[in-house]
């Protein structure tokens, strides 16, 4: 079976992509026994997402893949965008980036957004970059106790749910990293 490093250790996402490449074995940084902070040092999901995986392959020379993703919201200047996981401070936790997320947007009449997600794959060949949209609206207040991060206060459009209502297999179908993994899985499958 292939095996293909996801420069992760998050237990959602590691769930969330294995479901979606059945086929292919995904280590986590942890099976590789690398426990080296990542460097994120980029002002963009793209430049984040490739630093991550050229990082893992110069140094294990595997073929490896990382992710970025930012929650965007109009009304608010397109923030949390790259920021999205210190929101609210060096640190914060999910919760406390939501309250300040829906504490931001209390005087809003717009609460459109969307989340993007930018999957660089990297192997002898350099960098290849993917990218999923989803768009939708932020929620008055939490609903639903499913999924992470800011899933229980984001309604994808066309749904009367939360991403935190959604069982994985839905969320995985339609979500930003769904669809930038679904655009990976093509490209490894042509490369077969
Ligand atoms: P990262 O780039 O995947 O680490 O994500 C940046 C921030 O966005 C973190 O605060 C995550 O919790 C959040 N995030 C990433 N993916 C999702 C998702 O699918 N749903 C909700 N929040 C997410």
């Amino acid at each position: 079976m292939k095996k293909i490093v996801f420069a992760t250790n998050n237990p959602n996402k590691l769930k969330e992509v294995r479901k979606a490449l059945p086929h292919i074995q995904i280590l986590s940084l942890r099976d590789i026994e690398c426990f080296d902070e990542l460097p994120e040092e980029r002002d963009t999901l793209e430049g984040n997402a490739q630093q991550k995986a050229e990082y893992i392959y110069d140094k294990f020379k595997v073929p490896c893949f990382s992710d970025d993703t930012g929650l965007l919201i109009r009304a608010l200047n397109n923030e949390p965008g790259v920021y999205s996981a210190r929101y609210a401070g060096p640190d914060c936790d999910s919760e406390k980036n939501m309250d300040l997320v829906l504490k931001n947007l209390s005087e809003k009449e717009q609460r459109d957004a969307y989340f993007k997600t930018v999957i660089c794959f990297f192997n002898e060949e350099g960098p290849k970059l993917f990218e999923g949209v989803v768009n939708g609206d932020i929620l008055k207040e939490r609903t639903g106790k499913e999924g992470f991060g800011y899933d229980p206060i984001f309604k994808p459009n066309g749904y009367d749910l939360s991403f935190a209502q959604m069982s994985i297999e839905i969320k995985n179908k339609i979500s930003h990293r769904g669809i930038a993994v679904q655009k990976l899985v093509k490209y490894l499958t042509v490369l077969d």
